[in-house]
């Protein structure tokens, strides 16, 4: 750190020129500055927040080889080849190399020519494995998806557990640990096993500001989704659907309906599905139909829009799928299509549950999910409610209900009816019978009670029992009713729920009949000349193709729509351009450059020449 005043010159300047990155993103400079200074971390950051370039810096600073725990196999060769595009030394360890290739990178390991080094963590078991690093400067360990390692997260994998002997085997050498997935008992899962020492901790925000969220009424699910895909061309994206026969017809009737997408679930062979991943990570297949099974730590950072063409469980599994879009930070659609069919299909699993509490929380959570898609609340301020989050703007301006993508009704009289009725019983009722009252039902506990001879008795009965339920939801959803009390909840009136029963304020929920479609503000490549976008989409397939790399480890799309936005005419202005570091200018820059200036020659073109 001779040449420069302090660390934060040091670390700002290889931001800039390793990976040609002007400021960092939230918790980035912080998480560096502790690595450096050999602190534990404890890391939990969306996907798409930059959780690679808090170790990737540090380790090209640091002397030694920093070792990185990443948990799948078929991923370490697409996060070697980024790091290698950026001019970092790195190497990957597994099952996957030959004795041959093991040996070479072993005998590179040990003369200290690797900066980076990728590991599965079954590797930390083997005493011969340790025993190489022993005798090697290892900078620090960072442990990816370090969620992996709690019961309590969704990716628990047993692998994961020997990590604890880290700090045993290496008591002075900081540990690191990164996820996108941590409640807070994970979080505290984490924290113990890894044995961090008063670690540095960042639970940063789960907002993902560049992704659009739409909810679209389910009324011919094919004809929705070729109609969505007709405004993404050439993009890419994934389509989520619940089981392995809805994704080969959905991917079949795409393909019938000139659509290129491939399928991707459990039940292919491993072959298939390693064959059809590195088909759209590589840009060749644009569009993959996926259960779960496909996601995590698929890195392809120009995913531009997840569609899930049936409702997903919960609404942490809708925000880790959706949250696949867009990590390269340019705008990404989601779209989820819901339809009230969706629900009993689901309880029908719910329903197999034998645990008692188990099921309970499953259909609380189904509840939830369909409260997301169903109520007049902007959907970024729910989902990040959901973590705990509370969004302060108004308007997101970035999902269908901010943006008046979808047709309000008022429903201020059926709302003071309904809570007419529940301030009349003194706010003492659950749901359901307040329903009975304003319907005018003929019940047991009606008549005991003398409900019946309520103001509000039958008020309601236009409308059936199921839609005052569904009215009373979408008040808790808004906030106008609160539920109190565990297993049969009663409802009471919040402050905004008196408002509105005294004609203080009004309020209005979605249209259920009329939902069109929003989407989020211009075409991605529209308003940045999309023709050339186009041509460099092309050269960087070219290029990724020749070097048998994904095409997003050589410019991300933020990065191309940049250069169509700036239009750099030197060498100069490419390497001021985002995403392009040193490495990458002198690699790519020349050849980026002429494309630039041959598509601005076409431009000027006389007509009579
Ligand atoms: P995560 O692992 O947290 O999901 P990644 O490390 O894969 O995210 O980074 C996502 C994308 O963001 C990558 O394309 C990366 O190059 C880009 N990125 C990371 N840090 C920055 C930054 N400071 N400025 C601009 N882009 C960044
Ligand atoms: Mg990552
Ligand atoms: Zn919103």
């Amino acid at each position: 750190m001779q040449n420069y005043p302090s660390q934060q010159a040091l670390i700002h300047e290889k931001l800039r020129s390793v990976f040609g990155f002007t400021s960092f993103r939230p918790n980035q400079e912080s998480i560096v500055t502790s690595v450096l200074n050999k602190k534990d971390v404890f890391a939990v950051m969306p996907t798409g927040g930059g959780k690679s370039l808090c170790y990737q810096l540090p380790a090209t600073i640091m002397q030694g080889t920093a070792i990185i725990i990443s948990p799948l196999i078929a991923l370490m060769k697409d996060q070697v080849d980024a790091a290698l595009a950026s001019g970092i030394t790195a190497a990957y360890l597994n099952s996957s190399l030959s004795p041959k290739e093991m040996g070479g990178v072993l005998s590179s390991l040990e003369n200290g020519e690797i900066t980076i080094l990728y590991i599965a963590p079954e590797r930390f078991a083997m005493p011969q494995f340790i025993d190489t690093l022993k005798n090697i400067p290892v900078s620090f360990v960072a442990v990816d998806e370090a969620h992996c390692i709690s019961e309590w997260g969704h990716d628990f994998r047993p692998d994961y557990l020997g990590l604890s002997s880290i700090k045993e085997l290496f008591p002075s050498v900081p540990v690191a640990a990164f996820t996108a997935t941590a409640t807070l008992k994970v979080q505290g899962d984490i924290i113990t096993r890894l044995n961090l020492h008063e670690p540095h901790s960042i639970r940063a925000s789960f907002n993902r500001p560049n992704l659009f969220y739409q909810v679209e009424r389910k009324t011919d699910s094919k004809k929705q989704l070729l109609e969505f895909i007709g405004r993404h061309p050439n993009e890419s994206g994934i389509i989520y659907r619940t089981t392995r026969d809805a994704v080969m017809e959905t991917s079949e009737f795409l393909k019938a309906h000139g659509v290129s997408a491939l399928p991707y679930h459990a039940g292919l062979t491993t072959e298939e599905r390693s064959r059809n991943q590195e088909a759209f990570s590589r840009d060749e297949t644009p569009v993959i139909v996926a259960t779960i099974a496909f996601g995590m730590g698929i890195d392809k950072s120009n995913v531009r829009f997840v569609v899930h063409a049936d409702l997903p469980k919960n609404i942490e599994a809708y925000y880790q799928e959706t949250g696949r879009a867009g990590r390269d930070g340019a705008p990404a659609d989601c779209l989820l299509l819901y339809g009230r069919g969706d629900i009993p299909k689901i309880r029908y699993f719910i329903d197999q549950i034998q645990n008692d509490a188990e099921r309970a929380i499953a259909l609380e959570k189904l509840n939830q999910m369909s409260g997301y898609a169903s109520h007049n609340v902007c959907r970024r301020r729910r989902l990040l409610a959901f973590f705990g989050e509370s969004y302060e703007k108004d308007n997101c301006v970035s999902c269908d209900i901010c943006c008046g993508g979808v047709e309000q009704t008022d429903i201020t009289v059926d709302s003071q009816i309904l809570m007419s009725a529940i301030s009349r019983t003194g706010q003492r009722f659950g749901a359901g019978h307040i329903a009975d009252i304003v319907t005018g039902a003929d019940t047991k506990r009606v008549r005991e009670l003398r409900h019946n001879e309520l103001k509000t008795y039958g008020a309601g009965r236009h409308k059936d029992k199921i839609y005052w339920r569904e009215l009373a939801d979408e008040l808790v959803a808004q906030e106008a009713l609160r539920l109190e009390g565990g297993r049969y909840p009663i409802v009471t009136l919040t402050q905004k729920g008196n408002d509105i029963l005294f004609g203080k304020r009004s309020i209005s929920a979605i249209r259920k009949d009329k939902a069109r479609p929003a989407s989020r503000h211009g075409q991605t490549g529209g308003e940045y000349g999309a023709a050339l976008f186009e041509k460099l989409r092309k050269l960087r397939r070219h290029l990724a193709l020749s070097q048998q790399v994904p095409p997003y480890v050589i410019f991300s799309d933020k990065t191309l729509y940049e250069m169509c936005r700036s239009f750099p005419v030197s060498m100069n202005d490419m390497a001021k351009v985002s995403g392009v570091g040193e490495m990458k200018l002198r690699k790519y820059g020349q050849a980026f450059l002429d494309e630039i200036t041959q598509h601005s020659n076409t431009q000027t073109e006389r007509p009579d020449r």
